[in-house]
This record gives structure tokens, C-alpha cells and sequence, in this order.
């Protein structure tokens, strides 16, 4: 389990979101310091500082850190703050980019490509295999398609798909799957029915007032609801529902 707001805003704020899902067993922290947004005029990330912010929440709790990078140029700034390495779904296909980091020794996790097949975003993943770099992790995070009533649509066939023609874990980020933090609960229970080895979620200790992705952030308690619920399907899975086990098979 990947807990944590898109985007760190301020100590405060990262402080009691690591502080919670610390308490609730959850082993990786995730927050954007560098954010692509679709509008320039959108809060664009704290950068550096909100990744020193990060850190030093996340070490005071044991976390690991998930955070992207957005850009190659920006790659030294991040490294040392993160332990996964996220690629953002407008960058599945910027193959150079790819490239680079699969030199690079820190886990990596590919968000599929919002408008990439499943074969496109396998591919993906074979650029950063080829640097080298072994740890890759898939994350389905919704695809676009007709239907606006969601942000996006989550492709759970997909996580099935990737699953059984790859060796790699494949984790489900509902929040940006969906949009909606109504629609957070039954979007993990299904990606993990559909064989997901994790999940990312955007969790905020005030969603309203959020400098972004706020209606797609669930509250502090109601993610922590959530998780029993959730228990019972990976479960069911024959799955363990120690949350911090991905924290623990990367070693970090
Ligand atoms: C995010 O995780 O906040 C994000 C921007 O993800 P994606 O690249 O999947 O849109
Ligand atoms: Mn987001």
C-alpha cells in the first residue's frame, strides 16, 4: 500500500498524513513535489523544499518516499529524496527519458499511459529492464474513454492482463483512475480482485481545501474504514493484508 497526497503542500499537512498512515501499518508515502498539471496556472508543486519536507516526515516514521519525476533534468534533484521513483502517465512514452532512468538503481513505478495499450505500457517497462534497472513496478491508473462520468476509467482487465504477461508487480491507482472519492473503495476492492499486487491512494488530512486532486483524496478516517473492508478481499485473494509488505520486499 501507497498512501499519501498528490501533492505535499506544507509540513503540517505531509506531517499528520505520514503520521496516520503510519499508525494504520501502511509502509510508503507518496506525494508530488514536482506536479504536471494540465493547466499552467495550477499549483505546480513546492519542489525541492516539499521534497526535504517528505523526507524528513518520512524518515521520522519509517516511510519509504514515492514521488515522480517529471523530467530527466530533474532526476538528480529527486533521487536522493525518493525511494521509488514514479513515471507519470504523460510520460510512459518519452522513451528517452525511459531510457535514462533504467540506469538509474531505485525502484521505478511505470504508471500506464492514459492512452496506452496494455502492449504499450509493457514495452514501457522494457526500456527501463534494459538500463538494468530490475525493480520495475506497473500501475494501471485508468485509461481514457468516452464515458466523462469519471476522470478516468479504471481497466481492471488490464491489471489481469499485465499480470499474465509479465513477471512484474502491477499496483492500481484508483484516485486517479476515478476522480472521486466516493468511487475509491469499490475501484481498489476490484483491482485487487483482479489479481493487483498493491495499491496507490491519494489520502489528504483536508481534501477541501487541497492545492490539488482534492475531490479524489479520501479523509484520514475514511480511508482507515476502508481498510478492514479492503482486508477481507485480499484475503479472499489469498493475498497477505500486511500493508507494508511492499515496503519490506523492496527493502526500504
Ligand atoms: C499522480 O499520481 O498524482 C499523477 C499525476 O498521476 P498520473 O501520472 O497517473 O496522472
Ligand atoms: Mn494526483
Amino acid at each position: 500500500m501507497i498512501a499519501g497526497p498528490c501533492a505535499v503542500e506544507s509540513e503540517e499537512q505531509i506531517e499528520v498524513i505520514a503520521r496516520t498512515i503510519s499508525q494504520l501499518g501502511v509502509g510508503l508515502l507518496r506525494g508530488g513535489a514536482y506536479k504536471p498539471r494540465t493547466s499552467p496556472y495550477s499549483f505546480q508543486g513546492l519542489k525541492e523544499p516539499g521534497l526535504k519536507l517528505m523526507r524528513n516526515v518520512a524518515d521520522r516514521y519509517s516511510l519509504g518516499v514515492v514521488t515522480e519525476v517529471m523530467d530527466l533534468s530533474l532526476l538528480e534533484t529527486v533521487y536522493p529524496y525518493a525511494d521509488i521513483l514514479q513515471v507519470g502517465s504523460r510520460n510512459m512514452k518519452n522513451y528517452h527519458f525511459l531510457k535514462e532512468l533504467g540506469k538509474t538503481r531505485k525502484p521505478i513505478l511505470l504508471k500506464r499511459g492514459m492512452d496506452a495499450t496494455v502492449e504499450e505500457w509493457l514495452l514501457a517497462a522494457e526500456y527501463l529492464l534494459l538500463g538494468g534497472n530490475e525493480q520495475v513496478i506497473l500501475c494501471e491508473r485508468g485509461i481514457r474513454t468516452f464515458d466523462d462520468s469519471t476522470r478516468n476509467t479504471l481497466d481492471t482487465v488490464a491489471i489481469a492482463l499485465a499480470k499474465e504477461l509479465s513477471h512484474l508487480p502491477v499496483l492500481a491507482d484508483p484516485s486517479q483512475a476515478t476522480g472521486n472519492r466516493d468511487l475509491i473503495k469499490p475501484a481498489s476492492m476490484s483491482a485487487v480482485a483482479s489479481g493487483a499486487d498493491g495499491l496507490m491512494i491519494e489520502v489528504h488530512d483536508h481534501p477541501e481545501k487541497a492545492l490539488s486532486d482534492g475531490p479524489q483524496s479520501l479523509y484520514l478516517d475514511q480511508f482507515e474504514e476502508m481498510l478492514p473492508d479492503l482486508a477481507r478481499i485480499v484475503n479472499a485473494m489469498g493475498r497477505t493484508s500486511n500493508w507494508k509488505q511492499e515496503a519490506e520486499v523492496l527493502d526500504i
